[in-house]
């Protein structure tokens, strides 16, 4: 099954491009350069369209059009509850273009269809709901001071933040930055991966159909150190907040103190253990542990991509799991029952076929996959390892595909030890019956999330975000609040002595 469909006629996608400019004060215009480049469909490397090159002088145009939006705009001045109807009103509107959005992410991406349907687009209006609930409940506080004085604590929106993206998960990813910077108040110029820039544009449009107020919400399409670099360093931006590598993530914050030292919250690469404990029931840990590495193509930050299984059950695990791998169905992600499409480009696409090559060279097991499937499109066939060893390059580095390395271990204290060894920290899993081994290995792993017997769950209100090289600061939740807003405090003397 796991390569037929991807010889087949790509589906044509139930949806129209309606926007490929950028989007600036409320209006779609295009680049000043008047370049375009062209977004590419990864089933095929076809050009599906191509979108206005937003550079240094359209960045400029709409920082400016975010800063006039705050400074003289309605909207960090309208009431919270006005800025919480638009949010929902927007989350409605998503729900009712779900058809045409998740066509779109799939297209541009190569994402499953039913993974868009069911879980991204969904997960963009829940975000939005939940962010729209905070709108109006972001109370500041009144501190007790000594001496005859009133203090207040207020908290209000930083200004203008500049967002950047990446291509793994557009939408979500502009939920999860545009959510809470909208419900605090903010303004924001967002820039979209050079890979999947059509469905912010699409949403961006929704979100003014919902009576966002024009200039707060800025769409600028580019390329990274072109547009990126130029936001990161504008002197009107008040915030930075930024998700893909960690390299990248080095520059932006180099930027932002370069410039006018705004603060920046990151969201960067992993390389996460998932780990098997012996008293594991071994066919549900194949089958999550197969789910935490290959989802989304591989394409995740929080990829469960070390795969710890402990001796005991090590063996029956390798022969389930290379079954699991062989049987996933690759293939057209618009087609029913496909569960992995193919990677977002030509350059993923080679470089995770040369971390195979090393796997192979360094002397680890290929169990499945190996290859590219298909014989066009950048398809991947689902790749397994075993017998990995610590210091290998695919047990150590960011792989980002279909590939999963399966390393051995005997104890509790050497898997904490090697789960550990590594400059990311960005999430975990560990698949056990026994509380005393969750309670202590959640306890142990210097990682942002821990799932136990469980993985990839993405609720709004939980926290994410990296130890160590994996970030700087959370998302989700009431913490990314916490990213959009300043804190003034206000100092007034009590002067009537009567009371
Ligand atoms: P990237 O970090 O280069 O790109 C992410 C975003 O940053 C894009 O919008 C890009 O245009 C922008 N960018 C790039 N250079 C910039 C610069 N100098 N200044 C400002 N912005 C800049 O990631 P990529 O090249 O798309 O992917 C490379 C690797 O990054 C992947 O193999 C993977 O390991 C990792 N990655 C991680 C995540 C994540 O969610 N943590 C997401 C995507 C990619």
């Amino acid at each position: 099954a796991t390569s037929a469909a991807t010889t087949d006629e790509p589906i044509q996608p139930a949806v129209e491009i309606k926007h490929t400019q950028l989007l600036i004060n409320g209006n779609f215009v295009d680049a000043a350069s008047l370049k375009t480049f062209p977004t590419v469909d990864p089933r095929t490397g076809e050009v599906i369209a191509r979108v206005a090159e937003g550079d240094v002088e359209d960045i400029d145009r709409a920082v400016s059009a975010a800063r006039r939006a705050f400074d003289h705009g309605p909207w960090p001045r309208m009431t919270a509850y006005e800025r919480c109807r638009v949010l929902l009103r927007f989350a409605d509107l998503i729900e009712e273009h779900a058809g045409e959005i998740a066509a779109l992410e799939t297209w541009d991406n190569g994402k499953t269809l039913a993974q868009s349907v069911g879980a991204e687009v969904p997960m963009v209006a829940r975000c939005m709901r939940y962010y729209a609930g905070w709108a109006d409940k972001i109370h500041g506080l009144v501190v007790p001071a000594d001496g005859a004085h009133h203090v207040q604590v207020l908290h209000e929106p930083v200004g203008v933040a500049g967002q950047i993206i990446p291509w793994n998960f557009p939408l979500l990813m502009f939920a999860w930055k545009v959510g809470p910077a909208l419900a605090c108040g903010n303004t924001v110029v967002l820039k979209t991966a050079e890979q999947t820039p059509l469905s912010a544009l699409y949403v961006a449009s929704l979100l003014h159909e919902a009576g966002l107020p024009e200039g707060v919400l800025n769409v600028v399409s580019g390329f990274g150190p072109t547009a990126g670099a130029a936001l990161c360093s504008h002197m009107g931006v008040d915030k930075l907040a930024f998700t893909g590598s960690t390299g990248t993530g080095q520059i932006v914050l180099e930027l932002a103190a370069r410039s006018n030292l705004k603060p920046v919250t990151l969201e960067l690469g992993g390389k996460s253990p998932f780990i098997v404990m012996d008293d594991a029931d071994v066919d549900q840990a194949v089958e999550l542990a197969h789910h935490a590495v290959f989802f989304n193509q591989g394409q995740c930050c929080c990829a469960g991509s070390r795969t710890f299984v402990h001796e005991r059950v090590y063996d029956e695990f390798v022969e389930k799991s290379k079954a699991r791998a062989t049987k996933r169905v690759v293939g057209d992600p618009f087609r029913d029952g496909v569960e992995q499409g193919p990677q977002i480009d030509e350059e993923q696409f080679k470089k995770i076929l040369r971390y195979v090559q090393s796997g192979v060279d360094s002397g680890a097991t290929l169990v499945a996959g190996g290859d590219r499937a298909g014989n066009r499109g950048f398809y991947i066939q689902p790749t397994v390892f075993a017998d990995a060893k610590d210091e290998m390059k695919i047990a150590r580095e960011e792989i980002f595909g279909p590939v999963q390395t399966i390393l051995k271990f005997s104890g509790m204290e050497e898997v904490i030890r090697w789960a550990n060894a590594t400059h990311y920290g960005l999430a975990a899993g560990v698949f056990t019956s026994s509380l005393d081994a969750a309670n202590t290995l959640s306890r142990a792993l210097r990682v942002g999330t821990v799932w136990v017997n469980c993985y990839d769950v993405f609720d709004a209100g939980i926290p994410f975000g990296g130890y160590k090289m994996s970030g700087v600061g959370r998302e989700k939740g009431i913490y990314a609040l916490r990213n959009y807003l300043q804190t003034k405090a206000v100092v007034t003397p009590i002067r009537d002595a009567a009371w």
